[in-house]
Formats: C-alpha cells, structure tokens, sequence
C-alpha cells in the first residue's frame, strides 16, 4: 500500500515498522504492513493535507474500510501508562463496541490491536496527533477486504498538548485511530470520527455503519 503513504511517512513507516511487529503465527502468509495518521489541527481552517495521504472515498454516510479482523470478536491490550490515558482509551473502546458490530475484549496476553501513547517520533514541530500501524494477510480477504494480522495504535502526548487537546478531543483521536485498528479508512466527511483531521467529532452514524458493513 505505498500508493497510499508519502513523504515523511514513508521514511518514518521504514523505520518503525521493524520494531512495532511482532511475527504473525500465520508464517505461510505474506504480511504487508500499514500506516495512518492523524493530523493535528488547531482550527477548521488549518487543514492541510492528510498527513499519510489516505485515501477518503465513498460517500460521506458510509465510512469505506479496506481491512477487517477476521473474527468480530478482537482483542485489545492497552499499554499506556498513566490513568488519563488508560481512560482515554476505555472511552473509545467502549464507543466502537456500543455500535455492536464488533466486539472488543480485553486481553492481558498477545493482543491484536495495541493502545498506547507516546511522544511523536517525527520531531515536536510535527502536527500528526495520531497514528496506527497495522498489518493485514495479503492472501486472505473477507467481504473484499484484506484480513488484518496486528494493529498498534498511539496518540501523540506531546501534539496534543502542543495543541492544547482537552480529554474528549484526545478520546476522539483515540476513537479516530483505533477505528484505523479496525479496518477503517478515511471519509471524506467532517461528520464522521473518521474524518483525516478528527478533533471535534466522535463516532457518528457513518462510522457504525462502515463498521457494520465490514462485519456484515
Ligand atoms: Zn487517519
């Protein structure tokens, strides 16, 4: 999925993607790993382009996905360190499983999905607040979409300060890249979590119908 990376991120997916991977227990298939971010925004009108130059198709009540997790049943793990973020992710996780099209389930053992936080690798003067790395069978797909092998999503501690993101707006970045985790791609709506520069808005209809068509 090069088409659908640029610039600095393709330096940045070369340099994280070997480290935040564990090998699938798949070994026959081939892994093609993946890259989302999130654009940090300060107001409406700062938009630029997105920072991993994903793709929104579609219309916006139907936020298209390319990927989906085998099973609808998923297990996430949260290695954030700190309380607020541990809730930050309990939010959004509690948020994608009220659409009841999947079905995310805590595990204290190998995950598939990864939550955390962290500083922005790509340096303080970067904007991207978020990003998800994940990881999909080449050689499998499911209502056409390529089964998924590990997802690992953060939100950016020090982007979000720097843009002086409150706890909901930060839940929204953590709903935005855990939908990634879940297949999601962008739309091209700003009334959808989903949406490539996500501050003020949580999941909404689109983004459960999306789900829900991925997992039909
Ligand atoms: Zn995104």
């Amino acid at each position: 999925m090069n088409n659908r990376l640029m610039g600095t991120l393709l330096t940045f997916v070369a340099v994280v993607a070997g480290l935040s991977f564990a090998t699938p227990s798949h070994a026959s298939a081939k892994i093609v790993t993946d890259a989302d971010a999130t654009e940090g925004i300060k107001t409406a009108q700062s938009f630029g382009s997105a920072a991993d130059g994903g793709i929104a198709t579609g219309k916006a009540s139907l936020t298209p996905a390319a990927k989906r997790w085998q099973s609808k049943t998923i297990t996430y793990k949260v290695s954030s360190k700190t309380s607020y973020y541990k809730s930050v992710w309990k939010s959004a996780v509690k948020v994608w499983n009220r659409s009841g099209a999947v079905h995310l389930v805590a595990t204290s053992g190998k995950a598939d999905i990864t939550l955390s936080n962290s500083n922005s690798p790509m340096g303080k003067n970067d904007s991207t607040v978020g990003i998800t790395y994940s990881s999909y069978y080449n050689n499998k797909s499911l209502n056409g979409l390529a089964v998924m092998a590990s997802a690992k999503s953060y939100v950016f501690t020090n982007v979000a300060n720097r843009f002086h993101y409150s706890k909901a707006e930060r839940t929204n970045v953590a709903e935005h890249e855990l939908g990634h985790a879940l297949g999601l791609e962008h739309n091209v709506g700003k009334k959808s979590v989903m949406y490539y520069a996500t501050r003020d808005q949580s999941v909404a209809k689109p983004d459960v119908n999306g789900l829900q068509h991925s997992y039909r």
